[in-house]
């Protein structure tokens, strides 16, 4: 049995990682300081409360659990809040991230899965993208998830810590049988909004910009279910215990929905037509964006299994129904 630390454990792509865990015998430790995580969605293993920029806390969960290896979610992921609060993301996701690489040093302990995201991308040359496309991020959230992959290479180069950077594309979807899901607060992501919309709360939904060189004019994005990404996680962990010292990989599907196709399929699931009203393009937005699976393929052996936009929005309807009570 593997005990791994999980930060940001309660939060909504951690919690499923460590279902997953559990699910084949291994013990994820939680450690969360619960600012946007969920306490309620800590179900698989211990919760450590703790920050990852203390050690103190994380002396505290290494020495009380002593995990063989750590998979990093603990961030701000926001990108509109990393905009204006630049410092706080810099603090958080990348002093965050030195403080951690320490504390394992101290523990002894190497494997490193690291969340990472497309956003290192910004907008690219071509898609859709490998991971040798050039890395010019738009926003504060993309540079500090960059600067991260950039500290990790640093610190592997001498035999510190062996790591996995994972560029996900659009998670979504939420476990199948609707035990957890998304729960952002203030949710910005696009299936959740629409699910809201048509199920009548919070009221209309927001189509940010319908002019883009796009099939219909609607930003094009790679949406990935969280339990495809929950399978690439236990692959990447596997690959770093028996040794494998560095790999970055982008996880999507290899193709992409656009904003009025996830509309539409929202309507063929729910039954429900989400109401929406057409705004400005939101800043930063790329047209298009979906991921060149190649590489995940061959060293991950990554096959999306519930990736087609039907049953990502049928399992996270499954899950916010409940959530909402509708
Ligand atoms: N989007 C939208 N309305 C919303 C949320 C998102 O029109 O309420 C659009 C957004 O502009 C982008 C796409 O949906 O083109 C996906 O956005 P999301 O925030 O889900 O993910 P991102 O690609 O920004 O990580």
């Amino acid at each position: 049995m593997t005990t791994v630390l999980v930060t940001g454990g309660a939060g909504f792509v951690g919690a499923h990682i460590c279902k997953a865990l559990a699910a084949r015998g291994d013990r994820p430790v939680v450690f969360d300081n619960l600012s946007a995580g969920h306490e309620h969605a800590v179900r698989w293993g211990p919760l450590v409360r703790g920050d990852i920029r203390s050690a103190p806390d994380l002396d505290r969960a290494f020495a009380e659990h002593r995990p063989d290896a750590v998979i990093h979610f603990a961030a701000n992921i926001e990108v509109g809040e990393g905009q204006r609060l630049p410092l706080r993301f810099w603090d958080n996701n990348v002093a965050g991230v030195v403080s951690l690489l320490a504390a394992m040093e101290r523990a002894g302990v190497a494997p490193l899965v690291f969340s990472s995201t497309c956003a290192v991308y910004g907008e690219p040359d071509s898609v859709p993208i490998t991971e040798s496309e050039s890395l010019k991020p738009v926003s504060v959230y993309g540079r500090t998830k960059l600067a991260v992959e950039q500290l990790l290479a640093d610190v592997a180069s001498v035999g510190g810590v062996r790591y996995a950077a994972l560029r996900y594309f659009n998670a979504a979807g939420a476990s199948p049988d609707g035990e957890i899901g998304e729960e952002h607060d203030p949710e910005t992501h696009l299936i959740p909004n629409a699910l809201k919309a048509a199920a009548g709360i919070g009221g209309r939904m927001k189509l940010f910009g319908t002019d883009y060189d796009t099939r219909d004019g609607t930003c094009i994005r790679d949406y990935v279910h969280v339990m495809d990404l929950a399978d690439a996680h236990l692959a990447a962990l596997d690959l770093l215990l028996s040794g494998t010292r560095a790999l970055t990989a982008n996880l999507g599907t290899g193709h992409g929905a656009s904003v009025l196709e996830v509309l539409r399929a929202v309507e063929s699931v729910t039954g429900l037509a989400p109401p929406y009203d057409v705004h400005p393009r939101r800043d930063g937005d790329a047209p298009i964006l979906s991921a060149d699976l190649t590489h995940a393929r061959a060293v991950l052996g990554f096959e999306p299994k519930r990736s087609d936009i039907e049953t990502i929005i049928t399992d996270a309807w499954r899950f916010h129904k409940r959530a909402w009570g509708v």
